[in-house]
C-alpha cells in the first residue's frame, strides 16, 4: 500500500489527463493512471512521474464499460483508498446532428457522460464511508455554450456539470467535495485538427491553453486550499466570457 494518498485519473495517459497526473504526483499523490488502449503513452506518463520522484501505477480499463470499470476499481481499492478522483477520459467526434449516426451519439454519450457513473459510483461509496474525498470532473466550454457539430459532446459535458452539482449537494455532509473545470481550447491530440491561428482570435488571451494550465486548477481543487469549495465550475478558457 502506498504511503501517499491515491488519486485516480481517468484518461491520465495523454493530454490534459497526463498533465493532471504529473501535477498531482508532484503535489504528493500516488497516481492511478487510467487509459483505454494506448499502453505506451501510459507507460511514458508513469516513467515521467517516477523520474520526478513521484509514484504511480497503471489502471487500464474502458470507462464506458461498467463491468470492466467495476473489476478494475475493486482491484485498485483492495490495497488503497482513493482520496481524489479526476474524471478526464473523453472523446470528441464532431458531426452535425442531421448527419449523426446513432452509434456516434451513443459512443460520445457513453464515453464522456455515462462513464461518470461507472467510475464515480464505486469511488464515492468509499469516500462517503471514509468521510473524505475530492472529485473533479473535466467538462468543457462546449457543455456551457454548446458548439456546432457537437450536439452529443455538448450534451455530455453539460450533463457532467449537472451531475457535479447534484453529487456535491449529496456528499458535502460527508466532507466529499465535488467540482468541475471547463477548459476552452487546449493544445492536445484532441484539438490537433483545429486551426489555432483562426480560433485563437476569439480567445481574449489569443492562444490555446496548455494542459498544465488545466492541471493547475485541478491541483487547487484537490488541495487543502479548496476545503470550502464544492459544487463549483472553474473555467480555464483564456478569458472567454460566457
Ligand atoms: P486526448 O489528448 O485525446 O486524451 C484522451 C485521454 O482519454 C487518453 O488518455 C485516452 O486513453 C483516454 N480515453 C479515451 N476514451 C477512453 C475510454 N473509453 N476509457 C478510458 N480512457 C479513455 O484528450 P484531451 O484533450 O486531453 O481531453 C481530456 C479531457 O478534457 C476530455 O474529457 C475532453 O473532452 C476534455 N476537454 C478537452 C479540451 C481540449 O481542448 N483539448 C477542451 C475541453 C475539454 P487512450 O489513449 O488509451 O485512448
Amino acid at each position: 500500500m502506498p504511503d501517499a494518498k491515491t488519486a485516480l485519473v481517468t484518461g491520465g495517459s495523454r493530454g490534459i489527463g497526463r498533465a493532471v497526473a504529473c501535477r498531482l504526483a508532484r503535489d504528493g499523490y500516488h497516481i492511478a493512471i487510467n487509459y483505454r488502449s494506448r499502453h505506451a503513452d501510459a507507460e511514458d506518463t508513469l516513467a515521467e512521474i517516477r523520474e520526478r520522484g513521484g509514484s504511480g501505477e497503471l489502471c487500464p480499463f474502458d470507462v464506458g464499460d461498467r463491468a470492466a470499470a467495476a473489476a478494475a476499481l475493486e482491484k485498485l481499492t483492495a490495497h488503497q483508498a482513493v482520496s481524489a478522483f479526476v474524471h478526464c477520459a473523453g472523446i470528441r467526434r464532431d458531426e452535425l446532428m442531421v448527419f449523426m449516426p446513432p452509434d456516434q451519439w451513443d459512443e460520445v454519450l457513453n464515453t464522456n457522460l455515462l462513464s461518470f457513473y461507472n467510475v464515480a459510483q464505486p469511488v464515492v461509496k468509499h469516500m462517503v464511508l471514509n468521510r473524505t474525498g475530492r472529485i473533479v470532473v473535466v467538462s468543457s466550454t462546449s457543455g456551457e455554450t454548446g458548439h456546432e457539430g457537437q450536439v452529443h459532446y455538448s450534451a455530455a459535458k453539460a450533463g457532467l456539470i449537472g451531475a457535479v452539482k447534484a453529487l456535491a449537494l449529496e456528499s458535502a455532509k460527508r466532507n466529499v467535495l465535488v467540482n468541475a473545470v471547463t477548459p476552452g481550447f487546449i493544445a492536445t491530440d484532441m484539438t490537433k485538427d483545429i486551426d489555432e491561428k483562426k480560433l485563437a482570435a476569439i480567445v481574449p488571451l489569443r492562444r490555446f491553453g496548455r494542459p498544465e494550465e488545466v492541471a493547475g486548477a485541478v491541483s487547487f481543487l484537490v488541495s487543502p486550499d479548496a476545503s470550502y469549495v464544492t459544487g463549483q465550475v472553474i473555467r480555464v478558457n483564456g478569458g472567454v466570457y460566457l
